[in-house]
């Protein structure tokens, strides 16, 4: 059985982000998202909260997972039995960053292989900042974060809006 993994920040998860996750859970027999932990980001959901949306928006693909961890992603690859991690690659601004994190966890883990998925033509623009971006301007979100988590995102934006009065 091939089990990947599909590894991010994921804050939050995002149409781009989704629509990889549905292409690549066709093509292994089970796929792991994995929210990792970022210790130069400080994230708009927490760990706990991002795994959540994620679960809610991927509850009808039975062979997708979602965890959370905050291991390096080679040794949790390790430890989950993947030997491969799964990528989405937008127009050039991902190549030079992902092509090193690849080299990199093949260092530290030779078994381990990163496959890119190219983006959706439609997403290949889209990133969690610009989401937060277009969010507090109010801009309608429904072609770039999925339907169900809208009110959430709106719910955080508004909470985090409060305390900065
Ligand atoms: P970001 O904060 O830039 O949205 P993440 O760390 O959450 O990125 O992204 C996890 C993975 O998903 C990375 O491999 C990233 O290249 C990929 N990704 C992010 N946005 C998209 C998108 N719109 N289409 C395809 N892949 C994407």
């Amino acid at each position: 059985m091939k089990t990947a993994i599909y590894p991010g920040s994921f804050d939050p998860v995002t149409s781009g982000h989704l629509d990889i996750i549905r292409r690549a859970a066709n093509i292994f027999d089970r796929l792991i998202v994995c929210v990792m932990v970022n210790a130069g980001k400080h994230p708009m959901f927490s760990l706990e909260e991002r795994v959540d949306l994620i679960r809610r928006v991927t509850a009808d693909l039975s062979n997708v997972e979602v965890d959370g961890s905050s291991e390096l992603l080679a040794e949790y690859a390790r430890r989950r039995g993947s030997c491969v991690v799964v990528k989405g690659l937008r127009a050039g601004s991902d190549f030079e960053n992902e092509f090193q994190m690849a080299l990199i966890n093949r260092k530290i883990n030779p078994e381990l292989d990163t496959m890119f998925l190219t983006a959706n033509s439609q997403y290949m623009y889209l990133s969690s900042s610009l989401v937060k971006e277009l969010g507090s301007y109010d801009a309608d979100l429904k072609d770039f974060i999925p339907e169900p988590i809208i009110p959430d995102f709106r719910r955080r934006l508004e909470e985090r809006n409060q305390r900065h009065k």
